[in-house]
């Protein structure tokens, strides 16, 4: 069994802490409040397949929600309301499109949510996966090639990834990776020796590598990254990598 076994075994359903942290700082959707955006433990290969199913009526939705509304607890406090469409870029391999978001209306505390799948990233339009592929691409290449260098000769031009992007996501996915670290198991050791170099880029090199990620030019490990992900929001109920809505709320009152 893994850590990640573990953790997926030892973890309930939890209600969105953030939400609670700052209630008060949480408009109603009526009073034209943002969604405040759940993590779904997306179980399909990808969210091409989430998607496909989503559209197909094959989620349920009841099922998914089983454990409780993630807003305030209860059972059959919730609707569901229209669902709303986002667009997804996917770099493994490259694919651009929108995919269906599943929203719902608690009528308890008058609020919105969605169910985001945990493989995307609030507020980025790349996949999780994508977005540490590229930073561990740039480990790879080490100081002598800049990050706007690597965007530019090394990644999909169609997905228009940047140096100012690759930059944009070092700090969430450090961050993250740093949160995950002590919720997954004490078997990450960070040795930013063995990468070649120092900084923020090596940790999260060492940090993937401790939990089986691999970076060019033998990438591998998106099954594990996965899996890293999958069991961080399970085990806190948090997204992994990025802010959702409450919680750039909670920040913006304070
Ligand atoms: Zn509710």
């Amino acid at each position: 069994m893994s850590i990640f076994d573990i953790a997926i075994l030892t973890s309930g359903r939890n209600k969105i802490e953030g939400t609670h942290a700052c209630q008060q700082h949480v408009p109603s959707k009526t009073d034209g409040g943002q969604t405040i955006q759940v993590p779904y433990y997306n179980a399909f290969g990808s969210v091409w397949e989430y998607h496909r199913a989503f559209l197909a009526k094959k989620i349920d939705w009841h099922s998914v929600l089983a454990g409780g509304c993630p807003l305030c607890g209860d059972q059959g406090c919730w609707r569901d309301l229209t669902p709303y469409y986002r667009w997804v870029t996917d770099l493994l391999p490259f694919r651009e499109e929108r995919i269906a978001i599943a929203r719902f209306f608690c009528r308890k505390t008058r609020t919105t949510f969605s169910l985001l799948p945990v493989q995307l990233v609030p507020y980025r339009r790349y996949t999780a996966d994508s977005i540490v592929f590229c930073l561990l691409l740039a480990v790879a290449r080490g100081e002598g090639m800049s990050l706007f260098a690597i965007a530019e000769k090394l990644v999909e031009p169609e997905s228009k990834v940047s140096g100012y992007l690759l930059r944009s996501w070092i700090d969430p996915v450090v961050k993250g990776l740093r949160r995950a670290r002590p919720v997954l198991g004490g078997r990450v050791c960070i040795q930013a020796r063995e990468v070649g170099g120092t900084g923020r880029l090596a940790e999260l090199s060492s940090t993937c590598r401790s939990f089986g990620i691999r970076g060019p030019p033998d990438f591998c490990g998106i099954r594990e990254l996965d899996q890293v992900i999958q069991s961080y929001a399970r085990v806190t109920g948090h997204f992994l990598f990025g802010a959702p809505s409450q919680e750039r709320i909670c920040r913006a009152a304070r």
